[in-house]
């Protein structure tokens, strides 16, 4: 009989997990199936006894349940707990236990498409949200030291980097201030929802000071290629786009839940076949 799995999100129509989950089973021949539940939040609580109850192997969590699940679980990996978000939830002993692989998600990802020793790289994370925090963490857990973040809600911003257990030094900027000191940075990571579908011009601050050469990651997927990405590409950035991090974070739970490996390569072209999209960075 084939094992549960599935993502549960609110809404949930629009998921590029359950094809990329099934078809990473199909390729390994693994007796698995992955489902997108519509989970309001009201419901949340219910839907957790429940999918124990009807014998869910594992699951994803996204938006608005990231952080509110928190307390509906057995157990919570210390770094899901220091970030306060938990995207990947396993069945261990009876036991539902989460954990967050955003953060290294998106590091693999970063890895891959640009260089794996980032220790000496000027960052600046443009959003507070919980994606940055997972992002932000993962970061300073891998020895970058400095890390500045600008955001909307300069408070957001200033707590973001409070409660992490590794150092790295961090300013709070308001947008308007990271944008007059671009030409600091080396690396900038677009975290925010700005510029997705269907608001697609939006940008959340301009990049004239940015010097060329700088490596500018934007974490959304849909569009492929957001405005801010084709004007850091104009200005001579080099760029990558969050398919990638949404890739990875995929396969690093489908490893947890099933103890394998899954061909990311082949994740990769899954969603961009689902969406209708390329690569932007290759
Ligand atoms: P979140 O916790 O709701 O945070 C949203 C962030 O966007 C906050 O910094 C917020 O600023 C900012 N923001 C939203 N609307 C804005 C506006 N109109 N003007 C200025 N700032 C605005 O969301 P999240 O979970 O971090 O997700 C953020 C994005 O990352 C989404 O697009 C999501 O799809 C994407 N994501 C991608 C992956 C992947 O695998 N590629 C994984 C996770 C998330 P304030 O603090 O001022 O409200």
């Amino acid at each position: 009989m084939k094992k549960l799995y599935g993502v549960i999100g609110h809404p949930i129509a629009h998921s590029m997990s359950p094809v990329m989950h099934n078809d990473a089973f199909t390729a390994l021949e693994l007796p698995g199936y992955y489902h997108a539940f519509n989970i309001k939040p009201e419901d949340l609580e219910a839907a957790i006894k429940g999918m124990k109850a009807i014998g869910i192997a594992g699951f994803n969590v996204t938006i608005p349940h990231k952080s509110t699940i928190i307390p509906l679980l057995d157990e919570i990996a210390p770094l899901a707990e220091a970030i306060g978000a938990v995207n990947t939830v396993i069945l261990k002993d009876g036991k539902w236990i989460g954990f967050n692989t955003d953060g290294h998600g998106f590091m693999s990802a970063l890895k891959q498409d640009w260089k794996s020793d980032l220790q000496k790289e000027k960052v600046l994370l443009v959003g507070a949200g919980g994606a940055a925090k997972a992002i932000y963490y993962t970061l300073a857990s891998e020895g970058v030291l400095s890390i500045d973040i600008c955001n909307r809600t300069l408070e957001r911003g200033e707590h973001l980097a409070a409660g992490c257990p590794f150092p790295a030094e961090t300013n709070a900027l308001s947008l308007l201030e990271a944008e007059s000191s671009l030409d600091q940075y080396t690396l900038i990571i677009q975290t925010t929802s700005i510029g997705m579908s269907p608001k697609v011009k939006d940008t959340p601050l301009s990049l004239n000071k940015m010097k060329p050469g700088t490596f500018v990651s934007d974490i959304i997927y849909n569009p492929f290629k957001t405005t801010f990405l084709q004007q850091a590409q104009e200005k001579g950035a080099l760029i990558q786009n969050g398919l990638g991090m949404f890739v990875y974070q995929g396969a690093l739970a489908f490893e947890k839940w099933t103890g394998l490996t899954p061909d990311t390569e082949r994740m990769r072209k899954i969603v961009i076949k689902q969406l209708g999209g390329y690569d932007v960075n290759r």
